[in-house]
C-alpha cells in the first residue's frame, strides 16, 4: 500500500483557527479513492491545491452505503454504531425493509450513537441535511433542524437538480437561515459504477457531472460571500470493484455448495453484492459452517465472534451468527443468480478498490472524520473511534495563521473506493 504521507500534494496545512466556522459535508456515493486519476477533473484539482490532499481513507467495513454514512456522521465502526447494513430486518417476523424505506425506521438509526447533527443543536449550532443518509430519522427525539429528505425513485444523476439543491443549501440555509452545518448527498457515481462497471465511459463521464458540481459549489459560495468562513469537506462512503464475469460454475451460489442446505437456514440476508449473513436454526450453527467453509475458493466464512479484530463487525446484537464475504470480483448469490451488476462494494475494506480519496494528511480512517468535523465546528464530540491527534497535522493553529481567524479552508476530499 501507498504511504499516504508520500503522496501528499498542496500548499500544506489547510487553516482552522476559530471555532465556530460553518461545515459543509458533502458525500458524492461511491467516489473511488483514484477516479481522479483517468478523468480531467479540474475543480477537485483547484481543490487540492486550496488545500491538501493524501492518497485516500480507509472506509469502515461493511463497505456499503447506510452503515458507512452513519460512520462519517458519528465516528464509530459499525460494530458500534449499529447500522449494520443498507437493510433493515426482523429475524422473527422475516421482514426486511430496503435502503429507502430502512431510511424511516426510527429505531434501527436511533441506537446510542448520536449523529454530529444533533450533538451540533444540542450545543446551540444550526444544522441542516439534503439526502444525506439517516436524515429521514428521529435519534433521541430530536431530528436534523433543517432537512430534505430523498424523494423516492429519485433519479440520483440529474445535473440540473443537483444544482437546484446546491442553491437550497448555499444560498438558502447557509447564507439566509445562517446554518452551521450541513450534510450534503449526491448518489452517483454510485449508481453508474454498479451499472457499467469502474472502469466504463460512463463512470468517466459521471465523474466530470461530480467535478463540474464541486466547481459549481464553490462558484455558489463565493457569491454569497461564504468562502472564508466555510470549511468544505468532500467525502464518500466506499469505492467500488469490477465483478467478474465468470461462468455459472465460478459463482458463489450457496445452493450449490455440497452439504449446504436452506432448509437448515431460519433467516437470510444474501443476494446482495459481496456480502452476507446467515442466522442457522437452532442446532444447525456447526453444519451449516462447516458446509460453507471451504465451499467456495472465494468465499470467506466467519462465525460473527471469529471475524477479524481489524474488521469491526462483530461486537453487535444485530450481527446475525453467520458472516459472509467474497474475494474481489465476486457476488454471493442464494438460490440463483439475481444479481447482474458489473460493479459492485461491500468488500473487505483492506481491498484498495474499497478506499477513498482523502484530501489532508496522515493515514486517516474514516472513523475519524467524526473528530476533526467536532472541532471545525467548535463543538464537544460524543464518545466515538476516531483518532483526534489526527487533526493537528492537518489544521494550522492560529499562531500559525498569524492571529487571522477568518481565514478557513479545508479541502477535504473523501473519495472511498
Ligand atoms: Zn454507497
Amino acid at each position: 500500500l501507498a504511504n499516504i504521507l508520500d503522496s501528499v500534494s498542496g500548499p500544506g496545512p489547510v487553516f482552522t483557527g476559530s471555532p465556530r466556522n460553518k461545515l459543509l459535508l458533502i458525500s458524492f456515493d461511491g467516489f473511488r479513492w483514484d477516479y481522479d486519476r483517468d478523468v480531467s477533473t479540474p475543480h477537485l484539482d483547484k481543490m487540492a491545491q486550496d488545500g491538501v490532499k493524501a492518497a485516500y481513507i480507509t472506509p469502515p467495513f461493511i463497505t456499503i452505503t447506510s452503515p458507512s454514512h452513519f460512520t462519517l456522521l458519528t465516528g464509530r465502526h459499525v460494530e458500534n454504531h449499529g447500522v449494520i447494513h443498507n437493510i433493515w430486518f426482523n429475524t422473527t417476523t422475516q421482514e426486511k425493509k430496503q435502503y429507502y424505506m430502512a431510511q424511516f425506521v426510527d429505531s434501527y438509526w436511533d441506537n446510542g450513537s448520536l449523529p454530529i447533527w444533533i450533538t451540533a443543536q444540542r450545543q446551540g449550532l444550526k444544522t441542516g441535511s439534503l439526502h444525506f443518509p439517516g436524515t429521514a430519522a428521529t435519534y433521541q427525539g430530536e431530528t436534523v433542524a433543517v432537512r430534505q429528505v430523498e424523494p423516492r425513485f429519485y433519479d440520483h444523476s440529474n445535473e440540473t437538480d443537483w444544482r437546484l439543491n446546491i442553491d437550497k443549501v448555499i444560498g438558502g440555509w447557509f447564507n439566509q437561515q445562517d446554518l452551521d452545518f450541513v450534510s450534503l448527498y449526491f448518489g452517483e457515481p454510485d449508481t453508474v459504477g454498479h451499472k457499467y462497471g469502474p472502469d466504463s465511459p460512463e463512470r468517466r463521464d459521471m465523474v466530470k457531472q461530480v467535478d463540474r458540481t464541486v466547481g459549481y459549489i464553490r462558484d455558489k459560495i463565493q457569491e454569497h460571500g461564504l468562502t472564508d468562513q466555510l470549511n468544505i469537506i468532500i467525502t464518500t462512503d466506499h469505492g467500488m470493484n469490477s465483478i467478474l464475469q465468470t461462468g455459472m460454475s465460478e459463482k458463489i451460489i450457496l445452493s450449490n455448495i455440497p452439504g449446504f442446505s436452506f432448509s437448515d437456514i431460519k433467516f437470510q440476508l444474501l443476494d446482495y453484492g459481496p456480502v452476507g449473513m446467515l442466522l442457522p436454526k437452532e442446532g444447525k450453527l456447526e453444519k451449516v459452517y462447516q458446509a460453507l467453509k471451504g465451499g467456495h475458493p472465494h468465499l470467506n466464512v466467519y462465525k460473527k465472534e471469529e471475524m477479524p479484530a481489524r474488521l469491526h463487525y462483530s461486537n453487535h446484537p444485530r450481527l446475525l451468527p453467520l458472516i459472509l464475504f467474497a474475494d474481489p470480483g465476486y457476488a454471493i448469490s442464494g438460490s440463483r443468480q439475481l444479481q447482474f451488476n458489473k460493479g459492485d462494494h461491500g468488500f473487505d475494506n483492506e481491498l484498495m478498490d474499497m478506499k477513498a480519496i482523502f484530501r489532508a494528511v496522515g493515514p486517516f480512517d474514516m472513523v475519524s472524520v467524526y473528530p476533526l468535523m467536532c472541532h471545525l465546528l467548535g463543538i464537544n464530540p460524543e464518545v466515538n473511534d476516531g483518532d483526534s491527534s489526527i487533526i493537528k497535522h492537518m489544521l494550522v493553529s492560529q499562531e500559525d495563521t498569524g492571529g487571522e481567524h477568518d481565514a478557513v479552508l479545508v479541502t477535504v476530499i473523501i473519495t472511498t473506493s
